[in-house]
């Protein structure tokens, strides 16, 4: 691939990474993406305990960023502190975005106040630095497109990232100016529905991702992921829009320097 044409892995774990495959080393791992053509990285945080990890790792690499943010599945119970999240955005200019945020039904259903309280009290944080939004969100189509219309109406933008929803949900998220992220689960055999989703999708509108260490892409399935594969992920959008792998990798890569404002 070109050097105008290279991918960006919009969202992977770079802390979490299984290194065996790369003799323990990060180094590493990261140069086996940069020779499978991706040039940039975004490293989420999930909860108080990496929120620094992520961010000294983005200071470490010229094409690392990071975000600052607490996943909706992080223990209810455990303490929530906002100021610190806005704080460790503020720490360096590699946090590029607030999150990974937002609502899962899907798996705790029953903590969808303490969720939605921590989602609104991220979606202000982005508001007040004007930094975009990683939004996590499953079984929780009508919560998460109220809250996402109305930051949106105050000016703020992000992206619903490992997109599963439906396209009905996409439709309005695009609407709202906002992206739309996919990862290796489009390549899975029984992800049909997915994929007439990913199809629909314009590319001027779409980031590609990992989400690893976890959602390895056909045909490493089963395998810990890591942002080498997010080329895998790119090749099926390319195969779904029948346009050329390098087609992706560029407007995919606008689109992610566009939203987080990455160099
Ligand atoms: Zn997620
Ligand atoms: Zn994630």
């Amino acid at each position: 691939m070109s050097i105008h044409a290279s991918l960006t892995d919009s969202h992977c774990h770079l802390d979490k990474l299984d290194l065996t495959p790369f003799g323990g080393s990060l180094d590493r791992a990261l140069e086996a993406a940069r020779q499978n053509g991706v040039s940039r990285f975004v490293c989420i945080s999930v909860d108080h305990s990496n929120l620094r990890e992520v961010c000294e790792l983005a200071e470490q690499y010229d094409d690392v960023w990071a975000t600052s943010g607490i996943h909706p599945l992080t223990d209810a119970e455990a303490p929530f502190e906002p100021e610190i999240i806005e704080h460790q955005a503020q720490s360096t200019s590699k946090v590029v975005a607030i999150g990974e945020c937002g609502l899962d039904y899907h798996y705790k259903p029953e903590t969808r106040p303490v969720q939605l309280e921590r989602f609104e009290a991220q979606l202000d944080i982005a508001r007040r630095l004007g930094l975009p939004v990683v939004v996590h969100t499953r079984d929780a189509v009508d919560d998460t497109l109220a809250l996402i219309r109305r930051y949106a109406g105050q000016g703020v933008r992000g992206v619903l990232h490992c997109f599963t929803e439906s396209w009905e949900m996409a439709r309005q998220a695009l609407d709202l100016g906002w992206y739309i992220s996919f990862s290796g689960i489009i390549t899975f055999r029984n992800a049909a529905d997915l994929r007439e989703t990913v199809a629909k999708v314009p590319l001027g509108q779409m980031l590609v991702e990992t989400d690893s260490p976890w959602l390895a892409p056909v045909p490493h399935r089963g395998q810990s992921n890591s942002p080498q594969w997010v080329r895998e992920v790119a090749d099926c959008v390319a195969r779904l829009h029948d346009c050329a792998l390098e087609d992706v990798a560029e407007l995919t890569t606008r689109n992610a320097c566009e939203l987080f404002g990455l160099s």
